[in-house]
């Protein structure tokens, strides 16, 4: 169905459904029609690809993928949105919807299984109150995916998105800089949902590294990642021995054979650097 982002197509389907928006689920829906176009232009939706949409809500950007690629895999969480889905994407036969929480989905199996020699790109307008967890998760778990695409608020695209040793960065950051390339495609206006939230968004792109891990152990290295950023404004030395239990003389170990100062910050480091700090560490002390 075309005409999804028109704003009076939009509440006549909600109304028709008695459907109101969950805060909880992040629900914000793109009423700006320029918008699901471009992100399904420059997310990859297009011949050769199959696309993971995380979050459809009643399918704007889904239709605009579905025009375009092969076939599209659209996983949305609240049940209310089932039926109207079924509804506004009836003319797409290169659709499935599925009905979950897409942290309890298995996606190397759905990929495996919906996405046989085709390329795979990830694109949503993703629910702000679990953004992060999710691009951890996709980028963590080593899929097969060239690319991911998406919505984000603006503050949390320029987090992600920052060059390891700023002082934008988080453990996020480390994560999306050790497995992809990232950058940030455009500025979208907070009027351009409905509701309107706070903040201005942005659409971010991560072009997924297919290189090999640069770590023996990626679990031990990001849990020392998550520690070293859990209070970024201390020292090195505080930080790891105070969040991850570690005595401070191990610690300061490590810090030494790295090569560091104990009264660094987290942000002062390069990846190479965390890189070289978590190994070292691991050489002293295991993390269950
Ligand atoms: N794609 C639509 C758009 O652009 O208008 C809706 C985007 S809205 C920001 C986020 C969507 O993600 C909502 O439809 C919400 O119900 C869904 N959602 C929230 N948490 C989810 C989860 N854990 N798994 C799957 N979908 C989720």
């Amino acid at each position: 169905m075309d005409n999804l982002s028109n704003i009076g197509v939009i509440k006549e389907i909600l109304s028709d459904h008695g459907f109101t928006f969950s805060k909880k689920l992040g629900q914000n829906f793109l009423i700006n029609p320029s918008v699901c176009p471009k992100i399904a232009e420059m997310g990859n939706a297009k011949k050769g690809f199959g696309v993971i949409e995380i979050g459809p809500g009643i399918g704007v950007l889904t239709n605009e993928l579905c025009k375009r690629a092969d076939k599209v895999v659209a996983i949305e969480i609240d049940d209310r949105l089932i039926p109207i889905l079924e509804k506004t994407l009836a003319e797409h036969k290169n659709v499935k919807v599925i009905h979950d929480d897409v942290m309890n989905v298995n996606l190397k199996q759905l990929i495996e299984e919906e996405f046989e020699g085709l390329d795979v790109a990830v694109c949503a307008n993703l629910p702000y109150y679990i953004t992060s967890p999710i691009i951890m998760m996709l980028l963590e778990s080593r899929l097969p995916i060239k690319t991911i695409t998406t919505m984000v608020q603006k503050e949390a695209g320029q987090r992600l998105c920052a060059p390891v040793g700023t002082r934008d960065m988080g453990a996020v950051t480390v994560a999306v800089n050790y497995f992809s390339k990232a950058k940030i495609l455009f500025n979208v206006s907070r009027g351009s949902f409905m509701p309107a939230p706070n903040v201005d968004s942005c659409v971010i792109q991560f072009e997924v590294k297919d290189t090999p891990p640069m770590v023996n152990d990626e679990k031990y290295f990001f849990k020392v990642v998550r520690g070293m950023f859990s209070q970024r404004r201390k020292t090195i030395l505080n930080c790891v021995s105070g969040s991850l239990g570690i005595a401070k003389d191990t610690v300061l170990k490590a810090i030494e054979q790295t090569g560091l100062k104990p009264s660094s910050r987290p942000e002062e480091l390069s990846m190479e650097e965390l890189i070289a700090f978590s190994e070292n560490l691991k050489a002293f002390v295991n993390l269950e």
